[in-house]
């Protein structure tokens, strides 16, 4: 790495919007330092998928919650932006949750209030599959309901990123109409360079950076391409949302867990309504890109041309300015 790109790098703001070990009570947080030293500033942490009921979600993110607050010497738990600030000033990584569905409101508008106040600050609306919310992209999209226009709502309202990755295309521009501050696809990557139901089409990119959002690059081989995690590879997708809406819509939600290796695979051929077949997760030895490939990306990035300003935008910046605008609550 060029010296004057270390330096950048270190002093960056480096943001992960998506990641996480697998949502559980009895995870070891510890697995999670693998970000800071990775280089990375702050992640948004999956504490509940659409697979867990309301109750297993609570009890993870009330596990998290105080293995967070336990340790006041490495974490922060963020609430906005300058708890991020402090976070840096501090050498402490910064963190906050996201959920990823709608099940873990269990039909109740009156628990995305409840999540924010315990640390949540984004949450998707459906996981794969329709939910009372919204459709899901391995589903028949049924487009978002009014529970959903009333949950998109209350997340403006209250103050939480509006996330449309994992939901289907029709309900996606649903989202993206009813907000009033601006949406992301924390981690999804561009469909127009590998087809997979995950990946989003160029009306959602365009539609989405519209709104003032940013599409978070995702690291896992079966969405980027034939299980390929190359930086070309990573180059190309970050590319090509660049070119479609602007260096200031790109960003990173790796999606990565340190535990990928071993168990993701076991994981996803245990639902196979939520994880189907003919859309790879059935690859053996699925990749995984997480924030150690971060520094070679960058490499690559300034090599082709991105300049110091976009690879900052890129790195964080952009999620920053989203977060400054959607977690202030109305
Ligand atoms: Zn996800």
């Amino acid at each position: 790495m060029q010296e004057h790109l270390q330096q950048l790098y270190r002093d960056a703001l480096v943001w992960d919007a998506h990641a996480g070990v697998f949502p559980s009570p009895e995870v070891d947080l510890n697995l999670l330092d693998e970000w800071p030293r990775a280089g990375a500033s702050y992640l948004s942490i999956n504490v509940g998928f659409d697979v867990m009921d309301s109750q297993d979600t609570l009890a993870t993110l009330a596990a998290y919650r105080r293995r967070v607050l336990d340790n006041p010497d490495r974490f922060v738990l963020v609430g906005d932006n300058a708890d991020i600030e402090r976070a840096r000033g501090e050498g402490k990584f910064a963190l906050s949750f996201d959920i990823e569905g709608m099940n873990a409101l269990n039909g109740d508008i009156n628990m995305i209030g409840v999540y924010h106040a315990l640390g949540v600050r984004q949450m998707l609306f459906a996981y794969n599959l329709n939910n009372a919310a919204a459709g899901g992209c391995h589903d028949d999209d049924s487009g978002l309901t009014d529970f959903g226009r009333q949950v998109v709502h209350e997340m403006n309202r209250v103050g939480m990123i509006v996330d449309c990755s994992h939901a289907g295309h029709r309900t996606t521009l649903d989202i993206m109409r009813e907000s009033s501050k601006p949406v992301v696809f924390s981690h999804s990557n561009p469909s127009a360079l590998w087809q997979h139901q995950r990946n989003i089409s160029d009306e959602q990119i365009l539609t989405c950076a519209a709104t003032g959002g940013v599409i978070g690059l995702n690291g896992m081989g079966i969405f980027l391409g034939d299980n390929d995690i190359g930086i070309d590879t990573m180059l190309r997708h970050v590319r090509y949302v660049s070119d479609l809406v602007g260096n200031e819509h790109i960003g990173i939600g790796f999606d990565y867990s340190p535990k990928v290796d071993v168990d993701i695979g076991v994981i996803l051929r245990s639902r196979p309504d939520y994880w189907p077949a003919g859309q790879q997760y059935d690859t053996p030895g699925i990749k995984h890109a997480g924030p150690a490939q971060l520094p070679e990306l960058v490499d690559a990035l300034a090599d082709s041309g991105f300049d110091d300003a976009a690879i900052r935008a890129f790195l964080g910046e952009n999620f920053h300015r989203v977060a400054a605008s959607a977690w202030t609550s109305d």
